[in-house]
């Protein structure tokens, strides 16, 4: 299919690319890497009729860590996520979640920033960031202000953005060394979305779980931080009946849609699967 026409936009700054926003309204959306929105575009899904390539923007690139924060700019792409130093080190379920997105084709383009503006439920950073307590910077024509991930998705294609706004960062606190990590993702195919995913990240001493965050992907119209789980983790030695119930928890708070990747109950039931994995091999990764 082709899509509607459009007038293309190439600002060299935040500042230049909101005031495009602000001056078209509804009828103006960001482009980033475009491989969520030009296929919305060509089955016309969507129908823009300004696109603001943010892809001109230098400011939007990078990734820095200062004071217990990694800073990742929003045009940063999946492939620089994977190949990054800083992430490998401090951060590295980012690279874990990012090498089960698509194929290599589509993250050399698609970008952080567009993956967790989006909204789309099947997207796998969203839950991911959820997990790690991230923070979203939203740039407007009032100035920039913070949402948590865990406050920015509203419903399917729904989240806390602002028409007039880009997201420019996303700010990440970072787990204290020695932490597990792990993202399970289930998928038909490579290159799929998931059926179900779960992402962990959780410390531990002596045996003893010392805090544990987790956050679903595509099991409800948006990415579910299961903090429930999470608390009924903490404070255990991840036995098997701690565990089952902690899964249980999880499952209760998926409400996904019966679809190509199978009816709700066999959906629900593989986040609690992936729930299980993703323990087990983050409590094979902590240190302590
Ligand atoms: P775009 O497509 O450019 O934008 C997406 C949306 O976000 C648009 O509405 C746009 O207006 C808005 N937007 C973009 N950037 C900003 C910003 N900085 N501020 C405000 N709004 C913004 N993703 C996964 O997570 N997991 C998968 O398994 C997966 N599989 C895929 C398979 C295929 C075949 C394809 C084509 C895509 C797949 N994707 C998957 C999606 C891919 O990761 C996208 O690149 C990503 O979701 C969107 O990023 P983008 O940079 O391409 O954003």
């Amino acid at each position: 299919m082709i899509p509607g026409e459009f007038t293309y936009h190439r600002p060299s700054s935040v500042a230049e690319a909101i005031a495009i926003l602000v001056s078209h309204g509804d009828e103006a959306r960001p482009l980033s890497g475009g491989h969520s929105l030009i296929p919305m575009m060509k089955l016309r899904m969507a129908a823009p009729e300004h696109l603001v390539d943010l892809g001109g923007i230098a400011d939007l690139k990078g990734i820095s860590e200062d004071g217990g924060t990694v800073t990742i700019g929003a045009m940063t792409t999946q492939h620089e996520l994977i190949a990054s130093d800083v992430l490998a080190a401090k951060l590295p379920i980012i690279r874990e979640t990012s090498l089960l997105i698509a194929d290599p084709q589509i993250r050399y383009v698609g970008t952080l920033g567009g993956n967790v503006a989006n909204g789309d439920p099947g997207n796998d950073m969203p839950a991911l960031m959820q997990c790690l307590n991230a923070r979203y910077v939203l740039s407007g024509p009032d100035g920039a202000r913070e949402v948590a991930a865990r406050d920015f998705y509203e419903a399917a294609y729904f989240t806390a953005l602002a028409p007039e706004e880009i997201l420019t960062a996303v700010k990440i606190p970072v787990p204290p060394e020695g932490h597990g990590y792990a993202y399970e993702k289930l998928k038909r195919k490579v290159g799929d979305y998931a059926t179900a995913a779960a992402a962990v990240v959780l410390t531990m001493s002596a045996g003893t779980v010392g805090s544990c965050s987790v956050a679903l992907t595509n099991v409800a119209d948006t990415p579910l931080h299961a903090e429930e789980a999470g608390a009924i983790l903490t404070g255990s030695a991840l036995d098997p009946d701690t565990v089952k119930r902690a899964v249980a928890a999880a499952e209760a708070i998926t409400e996904p849609a019966s679809d190509g990747r199978g009816p709700a109950e066999y959906r629900t039931k593989m986040a609690g699967i992936m729930l299980e994995r993703a323990l087990v091999r983050a409590a094979e990764r902590a240190q302590g």
